[in-house]
């Protein structure tokens, strides 16, 4: 039996299941959420592979983002619903991350069971146990990249939207997937204002209603729907997370502008100018949630991810090893 992570991200299962990246005479991929270092070489496992295997909404997202998978090589996985390639038994479990995003288990015709937990956070992910190999995502493995507020800072920035949103518009700025991921959230939470949205995000918004998820009311940028909104000073947009830079051009100065980070340890949110916030959520896990996660899960070999990890991984493949008492490597090697 042989799993590991390759220099290119991917990550080898077995001899021929794969996931989130190619790897030449590969029999299934599982994409287990559409970021983009997930899906790298996507268009050659789809003309190569047999199969491409997801949950129904990561799917769906993929094709709304422009990759056509054939239906022969479609295969919508469900969570907990055992499916046999070859000699193989694949399996998908929830993970708390960007919408639609899965771990996955394999049991191998001896009987090992190997499996990646893709990106995640807790609470909400389920702990993979009993296994042989687990492959883990670490991108906050260093032991000072803590956020000891992650369990509650949704509540605190459903707290500053409301409160911003009585002084006028908000502009919420992130990454694509948590963008959508705070959408989800701040409807949970009550904040019933229009969001807007460039328009390039609408494909994806529709996918999610499919699905049945509730988004109110949502307008594209641009359109009078948004432009009646932005008049009444009452509506949250998103931008992209690079757009940061630049919000204080063009009459913007009379929002709020809130930037969503993993990468800010020493607050859950901070004042950073009049109604300007940064607000340190992330939808990976930190360091406590990785020791948590692996003090449960404890399987036999742990393999850390320093594919997309780097120094992070290799430092917390150690802290498995010497702290947890879990045998771990990171992968690949020298990252
Ligand atoms: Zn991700």
């Amino acid at each position: 039996m042989r799993t590991y992570v390759n220099s290119n991200g991917a990550v080898v299962l077995t001899d021929t299941i794969v996931a989130d990246g190619h790897v030449p005479g590969l029999l299934a991929r599982v994409v287990t959420h559409v970021h983009s270092d997930h899906i790298a070489q996507l268009r050659r496992s789809i003309r190569e592979a047999a199969f491409l295997l997801a949950t129904p909404l990561t799917h769906d997202l993929l094709s709304a983002m422009g990759y056509t998978v054939p239906f022969s090589k479609r295969v919508e996985a469900s969570y907990h619903t055992r499916l046999r390639i070859e000699d193989y038994v694949v399996e998908l479990h929830p993970a708390n991350h960007v919408p639609g995003a899965a771990q996955v288990t394999v049991e191998l015709p001896g009987g090992e069971r190997v499996g990646y937990t893709g990106d995640f956070k807790l609470p909400g992910t389920e702990i993979l146990q009993d296994l042989d190999v687990l492959v883990i995502d670490a991108t906050y493995g260093f032991e000072e990249w803590q956020r000891p507020w992650q369990e509650e800072v949704e509540y605190l920035l459903a707290d500053i939207v409301n409160d911003e949103l009585t002084r006028g518009g908000v502009a919420i700025y992130g990454y694509n997937g948590k963008q959508e991921e705070v959408m989800l959230l701040l409807r949970r939470m009550g904040v019933s204002a229009p969001f807007i949205v460039p328009r390039r995000r609408l494909r994806v918004i529709e996918v999610l209603r499919r699905h049945g998820f509730e988004l109110g009311e949502v307008f594209v940028e641009g359109s009078a729907e948004a432009f009646e909104a932005r008049r009444s000073g009452w509506f949250v947009e998103f931008r992209h997370y690079n757009e940061w830079k630049r919000r204080r051009g063009n009459g913007s100065t009379r929002m709020a502008h809130v930037l969503l980070t993993g990468w800010e340890f020493r607050a859950p949110y901070r004042s950073v100018g009049s109604r300007e916030w940064v607000v340190s959520f992330s939808d990976h896990a930190d360091f406590r949630q990785l020791v948590e996660y692996v003090s449960e899960a404890r399987p036999r070999l742990l393999v850390v991810d320093a594919a997309r990890g780097g120094a992070a991984a290799a430092f917390f493949a150690r802290y498995a090893s010497e702290k947890l008492g879990v045998r771990a490597v990171a992968q690949p090697l020298g990252v």
